[in-house]
């Protein structure tokens, strides 16, 4: 029997829904529902301090709007924080952790980060986050990290001096972005991660981890970001205007264009249903 594949949509919920995002919601969508798989919605919400109250459910509702109907319950990092300090202990075990007390200023513009801490060996067991009060790295060495990209084509990557000792777990306790996402896409059995090329320069250290902790690898897809007329990103960050929710046809119909699919302009005058069967049938990983 064919294994079922499973992807994700992982928002954060630092604002609503944009037209960038709803870009990487369409292509993961579409690139596990073309072989019947299962499309998983993860609400990121792991670093309290960047969500915007309302954003979660504002996002989902956009979703539901747009007829991205995903697969089970929505999952939620700020309930899986358990998960991730399991596996934080185990790479301290491993001895693969250490403390840093580099502040951001000192490092501004230095990257990768040139392991001034690395021989300190400040305590990172049996201490408080409160107490310890500095970050928790992961050590690396001169290794390749190689991969074949869905969009992108084959890439590499050498650990040590393309990318360095990450944080994994920030001086405020707070777990990141990259140990969450390899612990939640690794027990959520994910096959297949499709998200905007923003992301990319994150897909060796989770792939590295994944190596590290033992894990499948899934299938990479990065695709491109959508910008405004200035070539700026579109993202919370940057102001991008939430998504109407009212024209969910020309939403879904322009971000198949954006992502060259190139839908037949008779389609607009269509049900969303009929031009999602549309983009079904024809959707081509490019
Ligand atoms: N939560 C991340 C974001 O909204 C995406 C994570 C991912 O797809 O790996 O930028």
């Amino acid at each position: 029997m064919k294994k079922q594949l499973k992807g994700r949509f992982a928002p954060s919920p630092s604002g609503d829904l944009h037209f960038g995002s709803l870009v990487a919601a369409v292509a993961s969508y579409l690139e596990i529902k073309k072989t019947d798989g299962e499309w998983l919605v993860r609400v990121e919400d792991i670093d309290p301090p960047r969500i915007v109250e309302g954003a979660s459910s504002a996002i989902l509702q956009s979703l539901e709007s747009h007829h991205l109907y995903w697969d089970g319950e929505v999952s939620y990092q700020s309930k899986r924080i358990h998960h991730y300090q399991e596996v934080m202990e185990n790479l301290k075990r491993s001895n693969l952790i250490y403390g840093c007390e580099c502040s951001r200023k000192q490092l501004k513009g230095v990257y990768p980060y040139p392991k001034l801490c690395r021989n300190l060996t400040l305590p990172i067991n049996h201490i408080s986050t409160n107490q310890r009060n500095y970050a928790l790295r992961i050590k690396t060495k001169s290794e390749e990290i190689n991969m074949s990209d869905l969009w992108l084509g084959d890439l590499s990557w050498n650990m040590e001096s393309d990318i360095g000792d990450s944080i994994l777990q920030r001086a405020d306790g707070i777990f990141s972005y990259h140990l969450a996402v390899v612990v939640d896409d690794f027990l959520q059995g994910i096959t297949q991660v499709i998200r905007g090329s923003d992301l990319l320069d994150s897909t060796p250290i989770h792939i590295h981890l994944q190596q590290l902790l033992g894990y499948n690898t899934p299938q990479y897809g990065h695709i491109p970001t959508a910008t405004n007329s200035d070539g700026v990103k579109l993202s919370k960050q940057y102001g991008a205007k939430p998504l109407n929710n009212n024209s969910p046809l020309d939403n879904i119909f322009l971000a198949l264009q954006f992502l060259g699919a190139n839908p037949p302009s008779k389609l607009r005058d269509h049900s969303l249903d009929t031009l999602w069967s549309w983009a079904l049938e024809n959707w081509k990983t490019r």
